[in-house]
């Protein structure tokens, strides 16, 4: 009979406790997808969806329930939900809520891949899904039918920055039990209050100003309602949706500034878009913050602050290959996808044809992001950048 366990044995179970007491301001960083139970009963008592015990390492570990804990106090919600990216917290939403036979309705003008999403629901999952005018307002009552389920709102839009008046919306959705879902990204929840503007179900892409350093992805779905919260959790149990330990607690280090660097990205986006104003080569300033804006009188009513993503039209006489131009000639401004993170972006978009409630007749915007850099060294890149137009 062997005595001695055998060395791989050994360093295969840790028996080491290290004394208790530790105590730091940084979140230990739990990896598990194995998360052992005590005897039988324990283990089959659990419940992933239960917030009060562990399951599996999908479902959730002290690491990322601190993190759901988080920005559920953020957003002024009960319960969040962690998934891997903002666009999986759409997907998830309309998953959760919609089923064949149902009709969603979503601003046409809705981050792409939340058009893309409702388009493939369309065309293969039995799904009625109608795109409306952000400006709509409690015209929106005339849109909704028996086996509307979902109402999509984005404050403000992706890209052309319309601020749609989100509480009569939700009046019209929740006069007809609809489920108001809002895109709150633009505010990180830190401007906008979305629960009290009415909305049931809100969603953040954690990869912007929360993971603040352009390095990871991750999304969250966040709610104030317990019969919500379960809908949307089992949906997520389903689909097997879950976040790495490591990435949360990245996000947990960058929480802290966030409104710092919110606060220094929307005063900074504010003295360039002033500048751009002032500027012959500029029609109109698309950022919430200013009246050129399409729905500013809400930003006024229902904001705080302002962060820092907002869009500018040229005159109409520039062309396509000028704006081009321009943006090729920027140098502090990065050429690239997403926002949220040090660094100031800069991208050109054509408007579609399909936009219901386009007024301008330019057919091109430029989206920027103001990073931490001086404004003033952005005014100078951009000003160098108009010059080879
Ligand atoms: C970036 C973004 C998303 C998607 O987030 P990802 O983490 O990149 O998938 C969703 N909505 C808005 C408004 C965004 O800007």
């Amino acid at each position: 009979m062997k005595k001695e366990l055998s060395k791989e044995t050994l360093i295969n179970h840790n028996s080491y406790t290290p004394p208790a007491g530790f105590r730091s301001y940084a979140e230990p960083v739990y990896r598990g997808s194995t998360i052992l139970f005590r005897n039988l009963k324990e283990l089959r008592a659990r419940f992933g969806l239960n917030r009060d015990g562990y399951a599996y390492g999908l479902h959730g570990t002290p690491t990322t329930y601190t993190l759901e804990a988080q920005l559920a106090a953020i957003e002024g919600g009960n319960h969040a939900l962690l998934v891997s990216s903002g666009l999986s917290a759409i997907s998830l939403v309309d998953l959760a809520f919609l089923k064949t036979g149902d009709d969603m309705l979503i601003p046409d003008n809705a981050y792409n891949p939340t058009q893309d999403m409702g388009r493939w629901l369309a065309r293969d999952f039995g799904i009625s899904v109608r795109f409306y005018d952000p400006m709509i307002g409690a015209g929106i009552a005339g849109l909704i039918q028996e086996n509307t389920k979902l109402i999509w709102t984005e404050v403000p839009g992706s890209i052309t920055m319309e601020v749609p008046d989100l509480p009569a919306i939700s009046r019209a959705a929740h006069a007809k039990g609809v489920v108001v879902a809002l895109d709150n990204t633009w505010s990180a929840g830190l401007v906008y209050d979305g629960f009290a503007h009415g909305a049931d179900v809100i969603v953040q892409a954690v990869t912007k100003y929360q993971g603040g350093a352009s390095d990871l992805l991750m999304g969250a779905v966040i709610m104030k309602d317990g019969d919500l919260f379960r809908k949307v959790g089992m949906a997520r149990m389903r689909l097997g949706m879950g976040v790495g330990a490591d990435d949360v607690a990245m996000v947990l280090r960058s929480l802290p500034t966030m409104k710092l660097r919110f606060d220094r990205t929307g005063a900074s986006s504010l003295i360039v878009a002033d500048w751009l104003k002032s500027r012959p080569e500029v029609d109109k300033i698309l950022h919430p913050a200013y009246p050129d804006c399409p729905g500013h009188e809400f930003f006024k009513r229902d904001f705080t602050g302002t962060g820092g993503l907002f869009s500018f039209v040229f005159h109409e006489k520039y062309t396509g290959e000028q704006i081009d131009r321009f943006i090729e000639s920027l140098t502090l401004f990065g050429l690239g996808y997403s926002w949220g993170g040090t660094h100031s972006l800069a991208v050109p978009y054509a408007i579609s044809d399909k936009r219901i409630n386009w007024k301008l007749p330019q057919k091109h915007v430029v989206r920027l992001y103001i990073g931490l850099d001086d404004p003033q060294d952005l005014i100078a890149d951009l000003e160098q950048a108009m010059a080879k137009m």
